[in-house]
């Protein structure tokens, strides 16, 4: 008879862990317990040696199917004999901390949820060991039911022999419930009353008639109408302010998603796994989807339900015919985090929707779902969170002790650091006003009590004026500024698990620079002790203010100005730039400075061109324009050589050549695609010249910032970097945009608290 001890790091909790571990004891007749303490799940196995073994094997080879393990400690100990295996409540230690994200309805539960023998027939919190909420219904760890907010639904006595019985599904399930002791689904502030069954055969007559009804599901609530319906889109898009930007659709099926898109194996395999992310998918011609879902854009957001109460909105026994595609976007003002509870929805959103079904089980922590897009066959994350959100990094570089990252202005998240680990957050939002702001501070102290961290440093942005820093401010703790674009590449770094230097290409929308003045295009020299600034794109005049950040006809004006002078305003004429007013006015303010700053923003570098192109001249959101130019210049099949002379110049990279270059061109009536193209082959070239000619031995370069979202530009600078012989580090499963800065602050603030220089 030997005992051995098994600790079992990973994510290990929520995940049906100790049930599975107590089956395959059972199996083998092992004797012993299994606790989860948090960190890690401890085994105690007492059996024949050939039996623990066995057992050891099992483990590695049959773990519960949701779980992630990262490491198992194995020790020999004297233990008094067991009578049996136990579980043992959980008890609290301290230490790295692994907080499992929201899994989707698995198939065992979607097809107990429509089998009419099954207790659960048509429930709407059906979940079990392997699927169902976690994250946003934790109130602390360890994970146990009365640290969630299913604590207000005692279980039944069905539910209850379940939850005891090894031999179920729902052994150790904390969330379990059943129709008679679950949360219930309700109309919102209904006169009649309407719960239940009812509530649900009413929500689905509402959308089946071409209505918008507001549903609360795992992480938030949604707006959801009909996707075939196109008066419906557009009346949502009109209530939302929302004139262009696509909106995701949760299709009822597989079956449904290949009948409008074409998937490829690697996109299929994520569109019906766990996570259920968003994932971007190419429209077929022929698909009926209303064109008002995605105007102009040949891809649509598709995700497949992961709450059971949207199969049930899909598929339901009240004879309503339902479509089997539905617009479904997050339930929000414009921006602003998403609708969480009863007062967020009435505060917010109640007008832009007919009906809201609600329940009262509570969301403790948003979790907007996941965007998610692909590149060369591997995710390319556009939006990191349900599902993922908070799994950590865990970097190689051993470091002590905690900082807290609060990210950047536009698509907020933050990050806790705990030692070498590093828990990116989901996503918060826009943080334009105090909602998010407050949304940002609130979220950011649940998951320093989750992790039961104590940061002893906050980590923000440089720019003075962020609502962010502002909330890094308000922490009370001593501040790490970190520059925006270095952030990005040190985000990336972080992701790819890589501290040595690089030659960082940041090509992003704005941020505050070291100089005071607006940067974006960048080339940086970047190690975890600081960054150089080696190159950027050539600076222009950011005219209009945040005016131009959306009309980018402004900006095309203002670089012309530069580029031709007095020949300007017959260009811009008949370039069609002048979309009102008077090139005399533009020019007053170029000349005197009214109202401008120097820039050297890429992203605005991309509005200019798409305007100077004719494909947009003004956006309604961040990155329409240059959307636009992406899938213009992906049209062109033609020559893809392109030949400017010499692309760089000292530290600046010529782009007033590039630009000066398409004006001429489309004058001539040269190819619009193929100025597209010429247009990010260019770029791609002239910041791929400027890193290698500053690499000074550096043979890693890091590519990151919103426009690298823009997978051709990805894909040439890559090629491009590749070709001279240099090592390019990609984001994947961290946003190249602003959503993916706050891990690159928090491994900056983690390097610099180790490394105590003026702090
Ligand atoms: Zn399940
Ligand atoms: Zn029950
Ligand atoms: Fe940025």
């Amino acid at each position: 008879m030997i005992t051995k001890r098994i600790k079992v790091y990973g994510i290990v909790q929520g995940v049906g862990f100790r049930p599975t571990v107590a089956r395959h004891a059972a199996s083998l007749g092992i004797k012993g317990s299994v606790s989860n303490l948090g960190p890690y799940v401890e085994i105690y196995a007492q059996g024949e040696e050939q039996q623990v073994d066995r057992f050891i094997d099992l483990l590695r080879t049959q773990p519960p199917k949701r779980a992630a393990v990262l490491k198992m400690d194995i020790k020999a100990k004297d233990a008094p004999a067991y009578d049996d295996f136990n579980i043992v409540e959980s008890a609290k230690t301290s230490g790295e901390i692994f907080v499992s994200p929201d899994i989707a309805i698995c198939d065992e539960c979607l097809k107990e949820l429509f089998d009419k023998n099954n207790r659960r027939y048509l429930h709407p919190f059906i979940n079990c060991t392997c699927c169902g909420p976690r994250l946003t219904i934790l109130e602390a760890l360890p994970y146990d039911r009365e640290r969630t907010s299913m604590k207000r639904f005692p279980m039944c006595p069905d539910c209850e022999k379940e939850y005891y019985d090894p031999a179920t599904r729902r052994y150790d399930a904390q969330p379990v419930c059943c129709n008679k002791c679950g949360p219930e689904v309700f109309v919102l502030d209904d006169e009649k009353n309407r719960r239940g069954r009812e509530a649900i055969t009413y929500v689905r007559s509402v959308i089946a008639g071409g209505g918008i009804a507001a549903i609360k599901g795992i992480g938030g609530f949604h707006l959801a109408c009909n996707a075939y319906d196109n008066d419906a889109v557009k009346r949502l898009r009109e209530l939302k302010h929302r004139p262009a930007k696509p909106f995701a659709v949760m299709m009822r099926d597989e079956n449904e998603v290949l009948k409008n898109c074409y998937i490829e194996d690697y996109q299929r395999g994520i569109l019906t796994g766990h996570q259920k992310p968003i994932i971007l998918l190419a429209k077929k011609e022929d698909s009926a989807i209303a064109e008002q879902v995605a105007p102009g854009n040949p891809m649509l957001g598709v995700m497949l339900p992961y709450a059971p109460v949207q199969s049930l909105i899909f598929d339901y026994d009240d004879g309503i015919d339902m479509p089997a595609c539905l617009v479904m976007t997050s339930g929000n003002l414009s921006g602003l985090p998403i609708c969480r509870n009863d007062d967020d929805v009435r505060a917010e959103i109640r007008s832009y929707c007919d009906v809201v079904l609600t329940h009262n089980r509570r969301i403790i922590i948003r979790a907007d779902d996941s965007v998610m897009d692909f590149y060369n066959g591997r995710p390319y994350m556009i939006r990191r969170s349900r599902g993922y959100a908070p799994l950590p990094y865990m970097m190689t570089k051993q470091f002590r002790g905690s900082v807290i990252a609060y990210g950047g202005e536009l698509k907020n998240t933050f990050c806790v650091a705990v030692n070498s680990l590093m828990y990116p957050s989901s996503y918060i939002g826009d943080l334009t006003d105090l909602k998010g702001k407050n949304a940002l501070k609130e979220s950011a102290g649940r998951m320093m009590e989750l992790l039961e961290a104590k940061p002893s440093h906050a980590v923000c942005d440089l720019h003075p004026l962020y609502n962010s820093s502002a909330a890094a401010e308000e922490s009370g703790l001593p501040l790490i500024r970190v520059q925006h674009h270095y952030a990005h590449i040190l985000s990336c770094m972080a992701e790819n698990d890589y501290t040595d230097e690089v030659i960082g290409i940041s090509l992003d929308g704005t941020g505050y620079g070291t100089d005071g003045t607006i940067w974006g295009g960048e080339i940086l020299r970047c190690s975890l002790d600081g960054f150089e600034r080696a190159g950027h794109i050539r600076p222009f005049l950011h005219t209009g203010g945040d005016i131009a950040s959306r009309e980018g006809f402004r900006i095309a004006i203002s670089m012309l100005i530069d580029i031709f002078g007095d020949e300007a305003e017959a260009k811009c004429n008949e370039l069609g730039l002048i979309r009102q007013g008077s090139f005399k006015t533009y020019k007053t303010m170029h000349d005197n400075r009214i109202n401008t700053a120097v820039s050297t923003s890429c992203g605005r570098l991309f509005d200019a061109a798409s305007a100077i192109l004719g494909i947009r001249y003004e956006q309604s959101f961040e990155g329409e324009a240059a959307i636009a130019l992406e899938f213009k210049a992906m049209e062109y099949e033609g020559d893809k050589v392109f030949d400017l002379g010499e692309l760089i110049d000292g530290d600046v990279i010529a782009t007033d050549r590039i630009i000066r270059y398409l004006a001429e061109e489309k004058l001539k009536g040269s190819d619009t695609a193929k100025l597209a193209y010429a247009f990010h082959y260019l770029l791609a070239k002239g910041v791929a010249k400027m890193a290698v000619a500053r690499s000074d031995g550096i043979k890693t370069v890091a590519l990151s910032g919103g426009c690298y979202q823009n997978k051709l530009l990805t894909g040439l600078t890559e090629r491009e970097l590749k070709e001279n012989g240099y090592n390019v580090l990609l984001h994947s499963m961290v946003p190249p945009n602003d959503g993916g800065i706050a891990l690159g602050q928090a491994l900056y603030g983690m390097h610099k608290i180790n490394n105590q220089e003026d702090i």
